[in-house]
């Protein structure tokens, strides 16, 4: 039995790296890093950001997919990966935490015109404007799983109004948590900020399209840090264009990298960001060698996805 650990992403971690984490926490494991040879038929579990083709089809013996990161979409439904083998995710703190700071970041800049400001200055312009208030400005936050609970909390703790929204009924301290497809509706017509921090689902995906876009108050600003497919993002640009909404701060796309003849590059209204927003997983990496060692044992794993709801 043994270990696969298919990243290919050096920016990201090497995958030799990632050996050198697990391996004193599995001992008597035999990890492999890329193609495994000839040991294919020894691996039950496969640690990778994402599936690349054959890779699965390769490995008969495989009983557990464990996503390095958070969302697990483009691995539950891949169409190699039989019905049997479990998928599993990470949920470390740093990640959640930094998207919480990457949302806080681009609201207060627009609350506090950071860009006007910057603007002036580069102009030698001394002109004011009046920020505005916390206190009477509302952040939804879509999605209050272990990112987005977060982030509704850290707007709510500097005196934010903030909405909250979830598949199933939620309470959270200083968040008024609204759930279900009917709620969203309404929820969007209050809100001068919606930042999305959803999974990429049969549900969700397409959530933003024209007629939902134009359930945004007037002016409002959407932040994008789930999954790109989320948003329609032709009709995000004409939602912007047309007045409808004030902007978008996206840090993921439908297709990544995003292509240098999108409109998104040039867009004064638009903050492209490159997938950056959540990075570190440190803390969530020792999960990967207990839950290598719960399946062996036939024990509950850490942070199961369902594969059916598809997060
Ligand atoms: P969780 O699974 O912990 O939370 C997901 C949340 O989304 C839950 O609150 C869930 O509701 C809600 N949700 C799911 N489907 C629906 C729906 N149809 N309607 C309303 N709410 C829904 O995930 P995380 O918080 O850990 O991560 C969220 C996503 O963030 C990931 O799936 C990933 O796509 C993205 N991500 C992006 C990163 C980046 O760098 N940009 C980094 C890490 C993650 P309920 O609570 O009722 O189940």
């Amino acid at each position: 039995m043994a270990l696969l650990i298919d990243i290919r992403d050096p920016e990201w971690m090497e995958e030799q790296a990632l050996k050198d984490i697990l391996q004193p926490g599995l001992p008597d494991v035999d990890i492999f890093c890329g193609d495994p040879g000839d040991a294919a038929e020894q691996i039950i579990m496969l640690a990778a950001v994402k599936l690349f083709p054959d890779v699965v089809r390769g490995l008969p013996n495989l009983r557990l997919v464990q996503k390095l990161g958070a969302g697990v979409d483009g691995i539950v439904n891949d169409p190699d990966l039989h019905p049997e083998v479990k998928v599993a995710r990470l949920r470390p703190d740093l990640p959640a935490h930094e998207i919480a700071e990457y949302c806080l970041t681009y609201v207060l800049q627009h609350q506090r015109n950071v860009c006007f400001h910057q603007d002036n200055q580069r102009q030698k312009r001394w002109q004011t404007r009046a920020p505005r208030k916390s206190a009477s400005t509302t952040v939804a936050v879509l999605g209050l799983g272990h990112i987005g609970a977060r982030t509704a909390q850290y707007f709510a703790a500097i005196g934010f109004r903030v909405l909250g929204w979830s598949r199933t009924e939620k309470t959270l301290q200083g968040v008024d948590c609204r759930y279900g497809e009917h709620a969203l509706e309404g929820l969007l017509a209050e809100s001068d900020y919606v930042a999305c921090i959803l999974p990429s689902t049969s549900e969700t995906k397409n959530l933003f399209n024209a007629e939902r876009l134009s359930q945004l108050k007037a002016g409002a600003v959407l932040l994008n840090a789930g999954r790109g497919d989320l948003i329609v993002e032709q009709d995000l640009i004409q939602a912007i264009n047309s007045g409808q909404i004030g902007g978008a701060v996206l840090d993921v796309f439908q297709t990544e990298p995003l292509p240098g003849d999108h409109l998104f590059w040039d867009h004064p209204a638009v903050t492209v960001t490159p997938h950056v927003s959540g990075w570190h997983l440190d803390d969530g990496l020792e999960d990967i060698a207990e839950n290598y060692r719960r399946m062996v044992a036939g024990q509950p794993l850490l942070n199961q996805v369902n594969r059916q709801a598809g997060y």
